[in-house]
């Protein structure tokens, strides 16, 4: 059985107790929509244990950080962006994670996706 928390969203989205657009499931992957999808295509993946941040990842975590990655392209075709996509892991206060549980949004469409950050103007 992996760690769960009690009070997290994404903990509670596993546990079933609160609703999740279910993308794909298994014995320790979820993925499902995103609430405010900004890209035509937008899921989240997660690993079913409760790690807050990538930065508390460790070495036993290889795996099924490596299953998101092969996950990820396969998920993201079958969502109908067939042609690249983007990942993107917020990770702590500065990159900006909201949902302390380790996800991965997958973002995708028909169209090219706007650019990754506004560049500083030179
Ligand atoms: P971040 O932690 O900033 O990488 O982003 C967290 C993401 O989780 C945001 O894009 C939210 O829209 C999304 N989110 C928050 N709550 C839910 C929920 N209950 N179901 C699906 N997505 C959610
Ligand atoms: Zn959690």
């Amino acid at each position: 059985m992996h760690t769960t928390d009690p009070d997290c969203i994404f903990c509670k989205i596993v546990r079933g107790e609160i609703p999740g657009r279910k993308v794909y499931e298994d014995a320790d992957m979820l993925a499902f929509h995103d609430i405010q999808p900004i890209a035509p295509v937008h899921f989240l993946l997660i690993p079913k244990e409760h790690v807050p941040t990538l930065s508390e990842t460790q070495a036993d975590h290889e795996a099924v950080l490596g299953k998101m990655m092969v996950l990820a392209p396969r998920l993201a075709r079958e969502q109908g962006a067939d042609d690249g996509f983007r990942l993107i892991v917020n990770t702590g206060r500065v990159g900006r994670q909201e949902v302390l549980h380790v996800h991965m949004h997958v973002l995708g469409g028909k169209e090219p996706l706007g650019s990754m950050l506004p560049r500083p103007k030179t």
